[in-house]
């Protein structure tokens, strides 16, 4: 259903309800879906409807927005954990536990061995205290507690009185001055360790300063991922490593583990450092990869240089201490020998112990002694706010940006898949649009494939109007194409390819009906000459009329067909037996005895016909066809206007053309051929006063066969004018033998076709003939038919000459077919012999004996001889007898006979011919010559 918009819509936008309705359509549920306004809702989508181009622009700003923000979120969100992570550390180091040491003790000060040995304990611990700490208070107090120890052994030695010997002495042992350099010693290693520390320290803070600052700078470079990961292990690295670090300097005994640590946190870093050395360099740069791995060196060596002092100083607190405790034997041993003391001055009093405090660094005095000890710190509120704001921006920035994506991909996708759709229907011939909408450019697009699929539509219904108009010209052509294809176009009879395809169907429905098919082969007796002398326009016109006979004839049972020239075909499907075929076949015969109509003319024209029945004779069309033919070829072979049924012996002794042909040119070149000889009565002196030459043909198996059996095969062959100069010459010699022996009033008829008439050399070869002969012209009698018309006038310009040279011509089968009594004017006649046909009827019918009688008197006026052919009955003899100068021949009268009996039938001639007419009882002569028995007779010469 497609509704256009009102009129002030602007040309090119058009709303139609598509096929595929969209989700608004949908849900709406309304078919006229289309707003009264909705041309202007249309115009106003249009005008705030953003292009392909604005839309990518706008997604790629967002995305680029996004990106930035995700790259900002990504350095924050792992600055965050950084600087939690650093600032962890970073209070760790800052907030140590300090604890103060107890003040110093008292000094104590005496004059015997225990202040010596007081006060060693004390300068001991004074030394360690300096030790641990350079400060102005450790400083003063190992210088005091030195100095007080150089007194109270000054003193302990001091020379007392009366003592002897070695008591005696004056002076401490010079251990003493030993004891305090090796003090010196190893505060020096103490303040060479804390320095080598610091090193060390500084070194690490270095390394870490430049990781953290490139930590910091990757993050910003948008994309580097690999570097950054590589960069947080390194921070990772050494992070640990300052962690291990600041356990150093917190006791001197535990050093050498924490060395080993570092030692092993080192080569971490170092190995991190190689393992993504590539990438570093890459994102880095050289220089900087250079610098940190001269760090790790410089961690190394600076390592390296800390162990041989904390060895050293190891090394000089084991001798202090041994030193230590000769000096306090040496004191005791003093003591002992000494003879007087001096009473002890006030003993010192003991340390105390302060409670332990948390301070900052700052908060201690400079010179406190101070003991690390790391105490985990939890993040801050502060920390963990930051944190939930990344987590939830990073959430809302990845739902928008999917809601951005989805939306983009919707609003060009749809729209496209929709024209996709709407083309493959348009292309499968259904009227589409579609709906318009969405994204500028696609919407435009819509718009011009809509008006490009009204186009289509428009011209679509064109050509299918103009295909339809194309079809039925085909149509109509394939149907006159079909019809000339399956028709004759002269008679317009179906020609051979419907007629099998008919005769086939017809077959298929006798199977099952169990009916015959009678199968009928039609041959028109004499067309041939029809056509000869009449012209082929006649003879087409013949056919025509035929045709509509045979149509009128078969319309209620069956059907006929034109195989070709004068061959038709007649099929009688669902016969209810083989009497109703052969009672058909009788039927087409009879139907040809009234004659044709042809324009003005009328026309006699007999049929031969053939017939083959299913089943009795074949099974299929082919087979049937040639057994209706071979039935044919029997009737024509027994004569004009015959019928004959199929039988199986008929393919076995008919011959076929080309055999016939074959058997001729044999027959020509052996001598196969005779004539035989039928005498014409005249009927007023009922003596034979000439005879008629027939061919005959007597094949090599004894067959004798008549000229109907392969005269027509001769003419079509040519082989007919051998056969005919055959003919004249033993024709001639025959008359002439008799002519100069015992019949010297012979006349012999010679039958002639107008082809042989046709060279002018005709006349002259017979004269020669007859000269070589010595034979009058009197004796021949030349018979030809009327078709001798058609070969011109040069053929009847031959025949003056013959007749002005005294030979007589007969027109033969006068009556016959049709015949024209013209030509008993035009041609240079001196008989005329009426048809068999013509006399068949006469002692029957008054009509046939009226025009028999008519043509007669007719020629008898003309001063034409008679001769009535085909006399077979005493009764048609008797009719003629009453014209008196009328000839007869006929098998009553005499049969064709070979010629060393002709003379014997002609002497009975006369007494048959009175038995014949009623004047005379039959004689033994006369029997003679009325028997067919002379005709079997028949013998070579
Ligand atoms: P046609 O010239 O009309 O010859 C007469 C035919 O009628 C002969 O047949 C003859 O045997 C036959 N006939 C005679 N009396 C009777 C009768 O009482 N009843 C019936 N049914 N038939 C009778 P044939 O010999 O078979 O010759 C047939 C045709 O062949 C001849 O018809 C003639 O047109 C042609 N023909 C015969 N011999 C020659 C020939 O040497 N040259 C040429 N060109 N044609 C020949
Ligand atoms: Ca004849
Ligand atoms: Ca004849």
């Amino acid at each position: 259903l497609r509704v256009a918009g009102n009129g002030a819509q602007p040309s090119g936008t058009h709303w139609a309800l598509f096929p595929i309705p969209n989700k608004a359509e949908a849900m709406s549920g309304s078919n006229a879906r289309v707003p009264a306004d909705g041309a202007a809702a249309g115009t106003a989508i249009a005008a705030f409807r953003l292009g392909i181009a604005p839309r990518l622009v706008f997604a790629f700003l967002a995305v680029t927005a996004l990106a930035i923000a995700a790259n900002l979120i990504a350095e924050h969100g792992s600055s965050i954990i950084e600087t939690t992570r650093l600032r962890t550390i970073e209070k760790v180091w800052n907030t140590q536990t300090v604890v103060a040491r107890p003040a110093p003790r008292q000094r104590a000060a005496g004059l015997d061995a225990g202040g010596v040995l007081a006060r060693l304990d004390e300068t001991e611990r004074a030394a360690r205290a300096r030790i641990e700490a350079n400060s102005a208070l450790t400083s003063a107090d190992l210088d005091n507690d030195q100095k007080e120890l150089q007194r109270l052994a000054a003193l302990l030695w001091h020379p007392v009185e009366g003592a002897t010997g070695a008591e005696r002495s004056s002076r401490p042992p010079a251990l003493f001055a030993t004891y305090q350099n090796d003090i010196g010693a190893a505060v020096h290693l103490a303040d060479q360790r804390r320095e080598r520390i610091e090193g060390y320290r500084a070194v690490l803070d270095s390394l870490g300063t430049r990781v953290k600052g490139a930590v910091d700078q990757s993050f910003k470079i948008f994309g580097r991922v690999l570097a950054r990961e590589s960069l947080i292990d390194l921070s990772r690295a050494l992070e640990d490593t300052r962690a291990e670090a600041s356990a150093l300097g917190t006791s001197a005994s535990d050093d050498g583990a924490t060395l080993a640590a570092l030692a092993a946190s080192e080569s971490r870093f170092k190995s991190t450092l190689e393992r993504s050395e590539s990438a570093l360099k890459r994102s880095q740069g050289e220089w900087w990869v250079a610098d940190l791995r001269a760090g790790v060196v410089g961690l190394a060596s600076g390592r390296d240089a800390l162990a041989s002092t904390v060895d050293g100083l190891a090394g000089a607190l084991a001798r202090l201490s041994a030193d230590r405790d000769e000096l306090a034997a040496r004191a005791r041993q003093r003591a002992a020998t000494a003879v007087e003391r001096p009473a002890p001055t006030p003993a010192a009093t003991a340390p105390v112990e302060l409670p332990p405090r948390l301070v900052t660094q700052t908060e201690l005095p400079e010179s406190a002694p101070i003991e690390r000890r790391v105490i985990p710190v939890p993040p801050s509120a502060e920390d963990v706010r930051a944190r939930h704001w990344v987590q939830w921006v990073t959430v809302a920035v990845l739902l928008s940006m999917l809601a951005m994506s989805v939306s983009t991909i919707v609003s060009i996708v749809r729209p496209v898949r929709r024209m996709i759709e709407a083309t493959r229907r348009l292309s499968s011939g259904v009227s589409v649009q579609v709906p318009r909408g969405g994204i500028k450019e696609l919407d435009e697009l819509a718009a011009a494939f809509n008006a490009m699929a009204e186009q289509v539509a428009a011209s679509r219904d064109v050509t299918r109007a103009h295909h339809q108009k194309l079809e039925e010209r085909v149509q109509e052509r394939t149907r006159a194409l079909k019809h000339l294809a399956e028709h004759d176009a002269l008679t317009q009879l179906p020609n051979r390819r419907r007629l099998f395809a008919r005769l086939k169907d017809a077959l298929a429905e006798s199977v099952v009906s169990g009916g015959r098919v009678g199968i009928y082969f039609l041959d028109l007796d004499n067309f041939k000459n029809v056509n000869d002398s009449l012209g082929h326009g006649f003879g087409d016109r013949v056919l025509q009329s035929v045709a509509q006979r045979l149509q009128e004839i078969t319309d209620s049972y069956g059907f006929a067909a034109r195989l070709g020239g004068d061959e038709f075909t007649i099929v009688y499907p669902g016969a209810p037996d083989s009497e109703a075929v052969i009672e058909a076949g009788h039927a087409i015969c009879r139907a040809f005895q009234q004659p044709l109509r042809v324009g003005e003319r009328e026309l006699n024209m007999s049929v031969s016909v053939g017939i083959s029945i299913y089943p009795d004779h074949e099974k299929n069309a082919d087979a049937l066809l040639r057994a209706a033919d071979a039935a044919l070829f029997r009737a024509k072979a027994l004569g004009r206007n015959r019928l004959s049924v199929y039988s199986p012996e008929f393919v076995r002794t008919a011959l076929s053309k080309f055999s016939i042909e074959q058997g001729l040119r044999r027959a020509i070149e052996h001598g196969e051929f005779a004539l035989v000889y039928q005498p014409q009565v005249s009927l007023r002196t009922l003596e034979a006063t000439s005879v008629e030459a027939l061919l005959r043909w007597r094949t090599r198996s004894g067959k004798l066969l008549g000229p109907s059996a392969f005269l027509g095969v001769a003419e079509e062959s040519g082989l007919i004018m051998e056969i005919s100069t055959w003919v004249l010459r033993t024709a001639v010699a025959q008359a002439a033998e008799w002519y100069h022996g015992e019949w010297p009033a012979v006349r012999v008829a010679i039958n002639v076709s107008p082809r042989q008439l046709g060279g002018p050399e005709f006349v002259d070869e017979l004269g020669i003939l007859l000269a070589e002969h010595r034979l009058p012209p009197e004796s021949i009698e030349l018979e030809l038919t009327e078709n001798v018309l058609q070969t011109g006038a040069a053929t009847i310009d031959v025949l003056r000459r013959l007749r002005t040279s005294g030979i007589a011509i007969a027109l033969d089968d006068f009556g016959a077919g049709y015949s024209s009594l013209s030509s008993l004017e035009l041609l240079p006649l001196s008989r005329v012999k009426l048809d068999r046909s013509l006399i068949a009827g006469i002692d029957t019918s008054a009509g046939s004996r009226a025009i028999a009688s008519a043509i007669m008197g007719l020629c008898e006026n003309l001063s034409l001889e008679v001769t009535a052919e085909g006399i077979e009955r005493p009764e048609q003899l008797a009719l003629l007898g009453r014209e008196r100068g009328v000839h007869a021949q006929g098998f009553l009268l005499a049969h064709p006979c070979a010629d060393e009996q002709l003379l014997a039938v002609l002497a009975a001639l006369p007494s048959h011919m009175r038995t014949l007419l009623g004047s005379e009882e039959p004689t033994a002569e006369a029997e003679l010559a009325s028997t067919p028995a002379n005709v079997v007779r028949f013998g070579p010469r």
